[in-house]
């Protein structure tokens, strides 16, 4: 267990923790300057000092409330098609699915899957292939999703839609709700588009403690310095800067937990103010 948020229990599992992309192509229309000036501080631990790649986790949250077993976001899986990135393409290595039985998950006593937007490398566990066919991976979970998400993929047939999303409707297992869906007074979601059409973050509060996990609307700590940049694959530039910014605003002034998807390692902080940008103050691991 990582963290406890008064009687809720927070764990991880890492996929995995690789050097993927170069700043310049994460953050296409960055001055070059700045990049090169803000190498040093986030190298090696958030750039690779070897390849000059934005190092990045992916991962999924386990959270334990005394009532549900959640996962957030199911990473990119096994045999998913992919064809941004080769690493990810038919991947066979499942020691995510292991991790998560070593966490003392069964699959089948996971009670809700939310995935904060349907790309491909936060909802490939929630399918995999059995005898040529997708099924569940969670076979008695009920997948929480945007419905606004779920429409759109369905709607441009996305692969990951194809592949960990339409699977799972055909059980009748997805529930597409409204971006401020709320589970209990615990569990919520709050609509945070840009990088997605519709992508959502989770709240998580107990005993008076609160956190958040913010999904896909920011990638490095170096956003915290320059969330103004675009990312290369938001859907929405514009509102995804908008929404960054507002939400790094938000998080220096309540100072809440924030879970991030792709940080490195421990992936978990604060978000502090820091001259007319942030700093994110990472936990210790
Ligand atoms: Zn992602």
């Amino acid at each position: 267990m990582i963290m406890q948020l008064g009687d809720i229990q927070i764990d991880r599992i890492l996929e995995m923790e690789v050097p993927f992309l170069s700043p310049y192509d994460a953050f296409p229309d960055a001055p070059h300057e700045e990049i090169k000036n803000n190498s040093q501080w986030l190298q090696p631990w958030a750039l690779c000092s070897l390849t000059g790649k934005l190092i990045i986790t992916i991962q999924t949250w386990i959270i334990r409330t005394p009532k549900h077993l959640i996962l957030v976001d199911t990473c990119i899986g096994c045999n998913k098609t992919n064809h941004y990135f080769s690493e990810w393409h038919q991947r066979t290595d499942d020691s995510w699915y292991m991790k998560l039985l070593s966490k003392g998950v069964n699959p089948e006593a996971v009670d809700y899957v939310f995935c904060t937007h349907l790309h491909g490398d936060h909802c490939g566990w929630n399918t995999r292939l059995v005898d040529g066919r997708w099924v569940p991976t969670f076979p008695n979970a009920r997948y929480i999703i945007s419905r606004k998400e779920v429409d759109y993929v369905a709607a441009e047939n996305t692969l990951a839609y194809q592949e960990s999303a339409l699977p799972i409707i055909e059980t009748g297992q997805i529930q597409a709700v409204e971006s401020d869906f709320a589970l209990n007074d615990s569990v919520w979601l709050e609509a945070m588009p840009g990088h997605t059409v519709g992508h959502t973050t989770v709240h998580l509060a107990s005993g008076g403690q609160h956190a958040v996990l913010c999904g896909d609307l920011i990638h490095s700590p170096l956003q915290c310095r320059f969330p103004q940049w675009k990312y290369w694959i938001d859907f929405d530039p514009q509102q995804a800067i908008k929404t960054r910014q507002a939400f790094l605003e938000s998080r220096a002034e309540d100072q809440l937990m924030v879970l991030t998807a792709h940080f490195p390692s421990p992936s978990a902080g604060i978000v502090e103010a820091r001259g007319d940008a942030f700093n994110f103050r990472f936990t210790q691991s």
